[in-house]
């Protein structure tokens, strides 16, 4: 079996499904319990929260434990009434469609940023749209279908540079002032304080080292462990000090009260183990092969420049992920998954949210492309345990089916 679309999930190894077990046997218990039961798994999710809080570099009582990204998204903009939100036509629909809800109702005015390729471009766009109503701006930090990084560390750096004066060492002051002639002079620093950055890490985390997307001008940012070789239905939100948000799940006293219900505890520890991963020493060598890998691929597939259109740019883009279409009208993307699946070869023709419903691509209409090449995408997504050889198998059956 060759797996290829590890944006959809990625397949617990052998390894981490042993590890969990013993993990899981350990710390076993309702973290609640007054007894030893209830210590021991206490002391597991305590673990779990310090590491990704030392992954993200923040504080561990900042991060709240959810059952995935989908309800740390819902959990951000649910928060946000009567008042004006910012974010772009690219999201993931776990952020889009809960706004688009909230400004259906009435509750929130939106700005839906089209995605500019060119990063200053679309940071222009996003500061024009700022004002006095402004409350929230979500972004992205990658997108899950063609790869794209969004600029969530420049845009982050400029609003902690308008919120409190604070400027990077390394920045010069021209950035600033470049970024500054898009902002309304009625602005002042307390309107910029009064923004909250959400960013959807979720792509990002585990594929691009944390320090050039996470910045402290971020206010909270979802994850999901199961895009990182953990189980679904784990998740985290980090929401930072001072920011308040409207608990989606109400009961009990957990998380904190801003999120009730008895922890998913073995997720916990699977997201403990995620992060062990991300700690070792190679990890982001891997990393590094696995985009050469993917580059390998790139460049196979650009050779077909008849029969596929990519949508996923070459450079600054997650290392595992290609995004394309079939130009012509005789290959169908569902017939060629089939045709994958049938040799073995797990494939997909996008977001899990999208596929099976044949809907067109939002990522895709966003670049402006056709609603046809929208239709009849592929996607391609690497982890570190694919080789070259299961590479070459598949663009034999791509050869073949062309
Ligand atoms: N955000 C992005 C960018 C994603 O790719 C996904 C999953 O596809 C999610 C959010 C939702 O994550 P989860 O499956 O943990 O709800």
């Amino acid at each position: 079996m060759i797996y290829l679309d590890n944006n959809a999930t990625t397949i617990s190894t052998k390894k981490h499904l042993q590890e969990l077990l013993l993990l899981y046997e350990m710390h076993k218990g309702n973290p609640s319990s007054p007894h030893q039961f209830g210590r021991s798994a206490s002391v597991g999710i305590s673990e779990t929260r310090k590491k990704i809080a030392s992954l993200l570099g923040v504080d561990s009582g900042e991060i709240i434990f959810t059952s995935g990204a989908t309800e740390a998204n819902n959990f951000v903009m649910k928060s946000f009434q009567n008042c004006h939100v910012i974010t772009t036509n690219f999201e993931h629909s776990s952020v889009y469609e809960p706004l688009r809800n909230l400004e259906y109702l009435k509750c929130v005015t939106l700005d839906t940023i089209t995605v500019d390729l060119d990063s200053s471009l679309f940071l222009s766009d996003v500061l024009k749209n700022i004002h006095k109503e402004t409350r929230l701006i979500s972004f992205l930090a990658a997108h899950n279908e063609t790869g794209h990084i969004l600029p969530v560390f420049d845009l982050a750096d400029f609003l902690n540079w308008k919120r409190w004066g604070k400027k990077s060492f390394s920045r010069d002051l021209s950035f600033y002032e470049n970024l500054n002639q898009y902002v309304s002079h009625h602005l002042t620093s307390q309107d910029f304080q009064n923004i909250h950055f959400h960013i959807d890490g979720v792509q990002a985390f585990g594929k691009i080292e944390t320090q050039k997307w996470m910045h402290e001008g971020i206010d909270s940012c979802s994850l999901s462990a199961h895009k990182v070789g953990g189980i679904s239905g784990i998740g985290a939100l980090f929401l930072r000090r001072g920011r308040k948000l409207i608990s989606l799940i109400e009961g009990g006293p957990q998380e904190k009260k801003r999120r009730a219900g008895t922890e998913n505890l073995i997720g916990i520890l699977s997201f403990h183990l995620v992060c062990d991963e991300l700690f070792a020493d190679g990890y982001w060598d891997q990393v590094l092969k696995m985009n050469q890998l993917r580059l390998f691929l790139y460049d196979k597939l650009s050779s077909y420049e008849n029969q596929i259109e990519i949508h996923s740019p070459k450079n600054v883009t997650l290392p595992n992920t290609i995004f394309f279409s079939f130009k012509n009208k005789k290959h169908k993307n569902e017939d060629f998954i089939v045709h994958c699946d049938l040799k073995g070869i797990c494939i997909s023709s996008g977001s899990a949210c999208s596929s099976g419903v044949h809907l067109p691509s939002r990522s895709v209409l966003s670049l402006g492309k056709s609603e046809f090449l929208a239709k009849n995408t592929i996607r391609v997504s690497l982890s570190k345990e694919n080789t070259q050889e299961e590479i070459l198998e598949f663009l034999e059956v791509l050869n073949f089916f062309l």
